[in-house]
């Protein structure tokens, strides 16, 4: 429980029946999320205090009589059935929520599991760093498929991260072929976490070619290499910004790249992608979740690019679907559970988010599996 910044507790609540509409999910693995050290640093404001954790994945334990038992396909479940679910917890009576349902990302009411719901009111616990979360009636439940593990699926939410930011730059409605993302198309990826990492992954397995990854940590571009990227650029060997392009560029018959989606999160990488872009091209801008400053820019260059300049904020519920469908289809394909370099138990919860904000790991994750 996070009580104050970086004032992370164990915390035990009195145990007491799911209420009637209400069930109770026995947390399995729950992976620290990027943003997760910018709320236990207090550079994201949350309410405190607070059962952090919003990647996760566990068995049903238990659910009152009301609780409506089936998964998003329709599926009964029983308890002890492996699920995952969709964090997003939207109102459903916002201008959002009523007329543009494929985007509840952008409820104007909106709660998420772990990052909006504080611990003080009933049923405290709504949250992935714990034995046990309550789950509300409304939530989306979907059943594992047989050959994803719930290591596995605690992957879902950095994969729908990244799916979804690749469908932004699908090219429905445009008025010609060879735009946006599709088969043949290059797609760069700029920053090689779980996210990034997974992006490339995905942009493979819907045809992109060249897949070619950027960033500095060798840890990284090692584990980049067993993902489907072509080719993984290092900063540590190309260190000005001038000799990435011209690598880019010697990839994509000179011209730049199709697609390219920002997953740094700081504002020399988004300038960084006006530059690697082809003229036409489409930027997704991912990265920047939390406020990490300002950059110049100086317009003319978006005009005389004549770009797309995409933003992906989360991801709707039904991207999860998208995630778990990846996973079952490529699970011999990519070794996705090894995305995960460092797991801790429940206890070491600090010592997980401390080493995702260090840096340490591609992948920190809780594991409360006995
Ligand atoms: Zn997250
Ligand atoms: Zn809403």
């Amino acid at each position: 429980m996070l009580r104050a910044p970086e004032k992370l507790e164990i915390a035990s609540f009195p145990g007491s029946a799911p209420p009637p509409d209400g069930a109770v999910l026995r947390v399995t693995h729950c992976g620290v999320c990027g943003t997760d050290p910018h709320m236990y640093t207090g550079h994201l404001a949350v309410p405190m205090p607070l059962v952090m954790g919003h990647e996760f994945a566990g068995v049903l334990e238990g659910w009152g009589p009301d609780f409506p038992a089936r998964d998003v396909y329709g599926v009964d479940l029983r308890p002890g059935d492996p699920v995952a679910i969709g964090t997003t917890l939207s109102c459903g009576t916002c201008y959002y929520c009523r007329f543009l349902p494929q985007r509840q990302n952008l409820c104007q009411n909106v709660n998420i599991y772990g990052i909006t719901l504080g611990c003080d009111e009933e049923p405290h616990v709504r949250g992935g760093y714990a034995d046990l979360t309550y789950l509300f009636p409304q939530t989306w439940l979907f059943k594992l498929p047989a050959n994803v593990s719930l290591k596995m699926a605690a992957l879902s939410d950095p994969i729908a991260c990244g799916t979804r930011a690749l469908e932004r730059a699908f090219s429905p409605g445009m008025p010609s072929a060879g735009e946006g993302m599709g088969l043949g198309r290059s797609v760069v990826v700029q920053g090689l976490g779980p996210i990034g990492i997974l992006t490339g992954a995905a942009a493979r397995a819907m045809g992109a070619q060249p897949v070619i990854g950027i960033d500095r940590i060798p840890m990284r571009t090692e584990m980049a290499s067993r993902f489907g990227f072509d080719e993984v650029l290092s900063m540590e060997e190309l260190p000005e910004v001038e000799d990435r392009v011209q690598a880019v560029r010697s990839m994509t018959r000179g011209l730049g790249a199709d697609v390219v989606v920002e997953v740094v999160g700081l504002p020399p990488a988004f300038a960084e992608s006006l530059r690697l872009v082809r003229k036409g091209g489409r930027i997704v801008e991912f990265g920047h979740f939390t406020d990490n400053g300002t950059m110049p820019l100086n317009p003319q260059h978006i005009v005389n690019l004549d770009v797309d300049i995409l933003g992906s904020y989360a991801y709707p519920n039904s991207q999860i679907g998208t995630s778990l469908a990846f996973l079952s289809r490529y699970a011999d394909v990519y070794p996705f559970e090894d995305v995960i370099t460092h797991t801790f138990s429940l206890d070491d919860t600090e010592q997980a988010i401390q080493a995702s904000r260090d840096k340490l790991c591609v992948k920190a994750m809780v594991v409360s599996e006995s």
